[in-house]
């Protein structure tokens, strides 16, 4: 059995594959022309993207990574199951650059990453920065299966972020930066406005609601040339103490052990406000500072991107929606009841009132506009800023938690045209995902002219990107 990282997806393949080279790849394909055939990286999605019920491929042995000076810069090529983590040490290590952009961690599969939209460094994701993807699928004149690069247009946009949709991706190439240090420091702000007016000394910044303190505890990020601060060792062992454990830790026992929304709500309110070292600048290389190990404890996280232009009344919504489903009778105001009762989901909201009570921080950060077809930050326009809401509950004790999400993705989708990412928990109907997605039909051509029998699919991919139903999906195939 194949179980993912959160304990909410495990599925039984008919078929599974570990192969080592392009042409063991080709034999695959080969051996199973017809049948619906996925790729796994490493399982940290929440969603069902990787899922795979017939033929499933593991490429955790394509995990080169190759680097080649070139006038215009360090050129790298990473194998598709190459972990974000041995890329970073490796890049490192053969021409001292790193990636353009990482997730708070480092345990994904390269392919993995960029094939649901990865982001959070404060720039755009790591899908966006893909310039060359090799792809083997089956060619659409011949059905033979091929080896193709892409390189550039609209299939290059496809590509980029593709759900695995386009075929089985073996390598990808892009261009390196330079190693780089970053500056980091701590305020806590009362308002957003505040929050967010400090972007413009540290543009990679992310930032957390408290919740039930309601205030923001911004992590102040900027780029700097100065060398790395002589304690910066002892930073990462106190981020390490407070955030990676210690929260995480004192969260656990309050959700598992003493329970009771009082206690999680004083915790929030005075303890972790305390725990937090506040105005100490600490210079750090990037690819320490800008990531966790967030994946010690087993959670379940859904993250919604909502434009710039839109983010305070979304926050502001989401604060209502906490408070609500906490609790608070009077949580939600009268033009939000108004809002939702236009768009039909005010019963659904009211139906969730004092049935979870949210424990973590919700996470802010920015993600500049992805030149994709279907990231959740793909745009021609302003950046957007993405919200994670997490819990540790146990996996069978989170009715609460998917209740929580699916209301505030409904509410979020249909009131700012926001987002789900497409590797966490994403509740996304066909129809929302046909409004939020403008160049969805362009990418829906490109998977049907490269993946004529549309086996590089399973059906919850085929439900929301291709508004097919399991039977018209089959149908449709043969
Ligand atoms: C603890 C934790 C922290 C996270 N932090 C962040 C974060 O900071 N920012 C963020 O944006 N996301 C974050 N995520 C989400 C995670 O980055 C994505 O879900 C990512 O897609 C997982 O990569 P993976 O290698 O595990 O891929 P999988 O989950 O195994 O697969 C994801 C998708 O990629 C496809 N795929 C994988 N390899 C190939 C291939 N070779 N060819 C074709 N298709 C392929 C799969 O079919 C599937 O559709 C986090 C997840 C966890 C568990």
């Amino acid at each position: 059995m194949v179980e993912n990282f959160g304990g909410n997806l495990s599925f039984h393949p008919a078929h599974q594959y570990s192969p080592r080279t392009e042409q063991e790849v080709l034999d695959i394909l080969s051996r199973h022309r017809g049948s619906r055939i996925k790729v796994i990286g490493r399982l940290h999605s929440w969603s069902e993207a990787a899922r795979g019920d017939e033929v499933l491929l593991d490429l955790r042995h394509f995990n080169q990574v190759q680097t080649e000076q070139r006038p215009e810069g360090v050129w790298a090529v990473v194998g598709a199951g190459c972990q974000i983590k041995l890329a970073l040490v490796e890049l490192d290590r053969q021409a001292g650059v790193t990636l353009p952009s990482v997730g708070l961690i480092t345990e994904q599969a390269i392919a993995g990453a960029i094939s649901t939209g990865t982001h959070g460094s404060g720039r755009h994701s790591m899908s966006h920065s893909m310039e060359e993807i090799r792809l083997a699928l089956y060619d659409p004149a011949t059905g033979e299966p091929v080896i193709r690069t892409i390189t550039e247009g609209p299939e290059l946009r496809a590509a980029r972020c593709s759900l695995g949709c386009l075929g089985v991706i073996l390598s990808v190439g892009f261009w390196t930066r330079p190693k780089y240090n970053i500056e980091e420091w701590i305020s806590r702000y009362p308002t957003l406005d505040e929050a967010l007016a400090s972007e413009v000394d540290s543009p990679l910044q992310q930032f957390y609601l408290m919740p039930w303190a309601w205030n923001y505890l911004v992590q102040h990020r900027k780029a700097v040339d100065t060398p790395r601060s002589s304690l910066a060792w002892l930073y990462r062992i106190y981020c390490f103490l407070t955030f990676d454990l210690g929260v995480h830790l004192a969260i656990l026992f309050f959700e598992r052990i003493l329970s009771g929304s009082s206690v999680i709500k004083f915790f929030h309110r005075h303890l972790l406000q305390l725990a937090v070292v506040r105005g100490r600048h600490v210079i750090d290389n990037s690819s320490d500072m800008l990531v966790m190990e967030h994946e010690m404890f087993r959670h379940i996280e859904i993250e919604i991107f909502v434009r710039r232009a839109v983010l305070p009344e979304a926050l502001s919504l989401a604060r209502e929606l906490l408070s609500h489903f906490g609790g608070d009778k009077n949580a939600l105001s009268e033009t939000t009841r108004t809002q939702l009762a236009e768009h039909d989901l005010l019963s659904a909201v009211e139906a969730g009132a004092g049935r979870f009570t949210y424990n973590f921080l919700v996470c802010v950060r920015k993600v500049l506009a992805d030149d994709t077809l279907i990231s959740m930050a793909s745009s021609d326009e302003e950046p957007c800023y993405a919200l994670s809401f997490i819990s540790l509950a146990k996996p069978a004790e989170r009715a609460g938690f998917f209740q929580f999400a699916k209301c505030l993705s409904d509410c979020m989708v249909t009131l700012f045209a926001a987002r789900p990412h497409w590797g966490k928990y994403n509740p996304l109907t066909a129809q929302q995902a046909a409004e939020i997605y403008p160049h969805l039909p362009e990418f829906q051509s490109i998977c049907k002219q490269l993946d004529l029998a549309q086996v590089f699919r399973n059906d919850w991919i085929n439900r929301v990107l291709f508004n097919q139903p399991e039977a018209s999906a089959r149908a449709s195939a043969e």
